[in-house]
């Protein structure tokens, strides 16, 4: 069992663990009495042990006064992993389209799963779903798991972790995959924290241990400093989240076959707090940013929002997508969903041309690998211009305009 106290005569009621535990475990009481040092202080903590979850936060939050001790049983999970089989991808989808990153996590999941000798399953969840099931099996699941229910009709965080947890736990993944998208990044952390196992978010890399079996999950850490590889080694299912684009798809196979099996799940007793009301289409992007060939990309060199004008204009006349960097998106300059880099959309264009974006960390590690990288900067030290196939040193109101005049020469475009 698992135990926590607050050592009466060590708490100086000074408060610090209260704002630390993250449960609202801890709260203090008028109880004067007096500590090791024969001084008397009036307040002591108390912690409710409904609410605590043994984290610790508070441990360490009373690190001067040592007054908290928590001893935490060693987990004794190891005996029951083995029940754990088959590498599980959630196959995202919106209004009947599949998101393109399921594809790509089914071609890194069936390698997984040849390595461990299990199979790939693709989970999908929705409503008039069922003829997306083929499609997964064309691009390699060997099992598609179906939910159609009414309830699962727009995504909901409460429905579906509800129902994707009860799945877990009844089939018993070793290996649980989903986008890093929008919705993916919220979904895993609520699905993983239900059913009480880790989550590596944001995973730029994919490989197992087939001795342990354990899920080697490489994403950057440290502003993109360095490579870490994550083990969740004591729990199941092993869950993380992967950015588009990282993976590549397998080719589509008309002739594959699989099994697709029909699960009915119990909604009555779900709590939804949450209510769907419309849906409002993002109409500032013409084209979709992690679907683009070619990119232009603005950054604060831009000086303001009008600076988007000229870009979107190139980038029309190209046939691309307008990206930013977070200053630019910061600035108010251009919605969020425009965010090239860490915090924002990863892409991998053919040509990606960044005007008067620095290149910081942040910001290469979302596009650092496209094809082709022009950099337009007046400032040439700038690490843009130093990691770019084509550097233009100027002023990029200068440089883009000549640019929009060349590509209209090229396609006979008068103005
Ligand atoms: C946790 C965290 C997450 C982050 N996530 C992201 C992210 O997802 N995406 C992101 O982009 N950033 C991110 N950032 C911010 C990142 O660190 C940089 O601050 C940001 O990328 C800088 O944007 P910028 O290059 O547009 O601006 P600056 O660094 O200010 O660069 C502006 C550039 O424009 C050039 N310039 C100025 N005027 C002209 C002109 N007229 N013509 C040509 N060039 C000109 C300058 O020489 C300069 O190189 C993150 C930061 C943190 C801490
Ligand atoms: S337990 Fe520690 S941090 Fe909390 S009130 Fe007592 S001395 Fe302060
Ligand atoms: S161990 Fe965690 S949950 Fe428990 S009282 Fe301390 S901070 Fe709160």
């Amino acid at each position: 069992m698992n135990k926590i106290e607050v050592i009466v005569t060590k708490c100086t009621g000074c408060g610090l663990c209260i704002k630390s535990c993250p449960y609202g475990a801890i709260k203090l009481v008028d109880s004067p009495h007096q500590l090791e040092s024969g001084r008397t202080v009036k307040q002591l903590a108390v912690i409710d042990l409904d609410k605590c979850t043994y984290c610790g936060a508070c441990v360490e939050a009373c690190k001067r006064y040592n007054a908290i001790l928590i001893e935490k049983k060693e987990e004794q999970v190891t005996a029951t992993l083995d029940v754990y089989k088959n590498v599980w991808i959630y196959a995202e989808q919106h209004r009947g389209t599949i998101s393109p990153v399921v594809f790509e996590l089914i071609a890194k999941g069936k390698e997984l799963a040849e390595k461990l000798n299990v199979k790939v399953c693709s989970i999908l969840l929705g409503h008039n779903i069922k003829e997306l099931a083929k499609e997964l099996i064309y691009y390699g699941s060997d099992i598609v798991y179906i939910v159609d229910d009414p309830v699962l009709k727009e995504f909901l965080d409460e429905p579906y972790s509800a129902v994707l947890s009860w799945l877990i736990q009844k089939e018993k993944p070793e290996i649980v995959l989903m986008g890093a998208t929008n919705i993916g990044r919220s979904f895993a952390s609520r699905v993983a924290a239900k059913i009480r196992t880790g989550l590596t978010a944001d995973c730029t890399g994919l490989d197992v241990d087939p001795t342990t079996r354990n899920l080697l999950q490489t994403r950057p850490a440290f502003g993109g400093n360095i490579m870490a590889t994550i083990l969740t080694p004591k729990h199941r299912p092993q869950m993380a989240t992967v950015r588009h684009k990282v993976f590549k798809p397998l080719q589509k196979d008309t002739s594959r076959n699989g099994e697709i099996i029909e699960v009915q799940y119990d909604f009555s007793k779900v709590k939804i707090r949450t209510k769907f009301l419309e849906f409002i289409k993002d109409t500032t992007a013409k084209v979709n940013l992690a679907e683009a060939d070619i990119i232009v990309s603005g950054g604060r060199g831009l000086g303001g929002p009008d600076g988007f004008k000229l870009l979107e204009e190139l980038a029309d006349l190209l046939g691309g997508a307008v990206g930013a960097s977070r200053a630019a998106v910061d600035a108010g300059w251009i919605p969020y969903s425009h965010q090239v880099g860490q915090t924002g959309r990863t892409v991998a264009p053919k040509l990606y041309i960044a005007c008067g974006i620095s290149g910081q960390i942040q910001h290469l590690v979302g596009m650092s690998s496209s094809q082709i990288i022009v950099a337009i900067n007046k400032d040439p030290s700038a690490p843009m211009m130093k990691i770019a196939t084509y550097s233009i040193e100027g002023d990029l109101y200068e440089i883009v305009p000549e640019l929009i005049k060349a590509v209209k020469e090229y396609k006979g475009i008068k103005d």
